[in-house]
């Protein structure tokens, strides 16, 4: 029979191992789209991965942690941390104010601060950044989607404007 932390291991194993290899993952952008990727020992055995994981002080409540956020998951660059010590991780990741980058959370990229508007995006988890090109792309994207909408609307405008409304 399998344990409760076995179970719940094997999720962590499946989740990463789709952040870094599924293009269809919603987090792919921002990991295996970033080149991030699992080592051959952890990603051709889940048993290896399980020994390390009791070895290296796994507990039901703890999540996985990368050393080097550029590096792979791999035994020498992981760890375990507990949700808030990752949440503080995450946000000081987004800006390094001292090297003046932020990772863009559509592409993924990290890139120069002047490269991003003015505005943060709010996300799910606090605030979140577009680089100007993903913005650009966005609000092209959004313009092609919702066209007649926003055509409708303009013309609803004009004939107010000219008083023939
Ligand atoms: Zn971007």
């Amino acid at each position: 029979m399998k344990t409760e932390e076995e179970k719940k291991l094997r999720w962590r194993y499946d989740e990463m191992k789709q952040r870094c290899y599924n293009p269809n993952n919603k987090s792919y952008n921002n990991y295996g789209g970033r080149g991030i990727t699992v080592c051959d020992e952890w990603r051709n055995s889940f048993r290896n991965f399980y020994q390390w994981a009791m070895q290296s002080g796994f507990s039901i409540e703890l999540t996985i942690d990368r050393t080097d956020n550029d590096g792979p998951y791999a035994p020498d660059n992981c760890k375990w941390i507990t949700q808030s010590q990752q949440m503080r991780n995450t946000r000081a990741n987004i800006t390094d104010y001292k090297k003046g980058t932020r990772v863009c959370f559509k592409c993924g990229l990290k890139k120069k601060l002047d490269e991003f508007g003015k505005d943060p995006f709010k996300g799910r988890f606090g605030h979140r950044y577009m680089c100007t090109e993903c913005r650009l792309k966005y609000t092209r994207e959004y313009y092609q989607k919702n066209k007649e909408k926003i055509n409708k609307k303009r013309r609803e405008r004009r004939r107010k404007k000219c008083g023939h409304g």
